[in-house]
């Protein structure tokens, strides 16, 4: 292992270091139908999603965003910031909910990077002196998994090219960098507001909703963009997810990629000034309602209810 220091993946930085593995390095491991230990992984499955693989997932499965995720995923945080993931659904059992009995898997071509690369791990780091990441890679072993004792040596290239990854990672590289980038930028890089958090989400896994987004009035509004790209925006989901990146960085870390309308600033503050105004109206109103409220209860009180002689009006 060179001595480089890297940003490590916050799930592995309390734990033991795993070996680093490069594109050269061997593997000894083989994994075919009809081996002992055949679909054992998948019953047992955590597999978290990123954008690509929900993409492929949704269309295999013939679903629309919403659809795929309320019927295939779970969500959950995945660093302390609460940057929102999703993971493959389980049965109770652990067992994935795409495992097709005997017959293994049943998105097989569609299954997710996580799914492709095991028994590889797939590590995103980046050298503390360099501005781009890199993908290294380690080696998963599991006793229930006997393909480590099949005699065959792979290197980890060849493996990458066997198992499809190229495509997957192609369309994912960026999305692991904004979250080494989020995780690794402390304190100066802050929290995400709420609102930050939402657009991550919707970018990351809701392509319809994100579609109608850039499409809407108000995106078209607030950014100046040709009409080409709207084109390639209402076209292709591919295209959207590589726009997304662009759109969560410059939200995120301020990157500033996508140029915004001259009068957006401007349109911003009068928003937010109207949006202050109707806020403080409501609140006079409403302290001026308790205010009357307040002093009927008294006048009400002073003139001795109890009596009898006193009405509302
Ligand atoms: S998607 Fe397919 S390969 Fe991946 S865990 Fe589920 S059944 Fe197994
Ligand atoms: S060899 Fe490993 S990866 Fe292949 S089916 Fe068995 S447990 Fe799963």
């Amino acid at each position: 292992m060179s001595d480089e220091k890297f940003d490590i993946p916050e799930e592995l930085s309390s734990a033991t270091l795993p070996t680093l593995l490069t594109a050269e390095s061997k593997i000894r491991f083989r994994c075919y139908k009809g081996i002992s230990c055949f679909n054992d992984c998948c019953r047992k499955a955590d597999i978290t999603l990123a954008p690509y693989d929900v993409l492929r997932l949704q269309r295999r499965l013939g679903m629309n965003s919403e659809e795929f995720l309320k019927a295939h995923t779970v969500p959950f945080q995945m660093e302390r910031d609460g940057v929102p993931g999703i993971k493959l659904r389980t049965d109770d059992d652990g067992a994935c909910l795409l495992l097709d009995g005997d017959n293994g898997c049943s998105v097989y071509e569609d299954r997710p990077s996580v799914c492709r690369y095991y028994p590889l791990g797939l590590l995103t780091m980046r050298n503390k002196d360099e501005y781009e990441a890199k993908q290294q890679y380690s080696l998963i072993q599991e006793s229930h998994c006997k393909g480590h004792d099949e005699d065959r040596e792979i290197t980890v290239a060849d493996y990458r090219e066997e198992q499809g990854v190229e495509e997957y990672d192609e369309l994912n590289r960026e999305w692991y960098e904004l979250i080494l980038k989020k995780r690794s930028g402390g304190p100066g890089v802050g929290k995400p507001n709420e609102m930050s958090l939402q657009l991550f989400f919707m970018a990351s896994f809701n392509f319809d909703m994100f579609r109608k987004f850039v499409l809407s009035d108000n995106f078209k509004k607030t950014y100046d963009l040709p009409q080409q790209t709207y084109d390639e925006l209402a076209q292709s989901e591919e295209a959207l997810i590589k726009f997304g990146y662009r759109l969560m960085r410059q939200v995120l870390f301020g990157e500033m990629t996508i140029p915004e309308q001259k009068d957006a600033w401007d349109r911003r503050v009068a928003e937010r000034k109207e949006v202050w105004e109707a806020r403080t109206r409501a609140e006079i109103e409403a302290r001026n309602a308790q205010t009357e409220e307040q002093m009927r209860e008294e006048t009400l009180g002073k003139g001795g209810c109890d009596t009898g002689g006193c009405s509302d009006n």
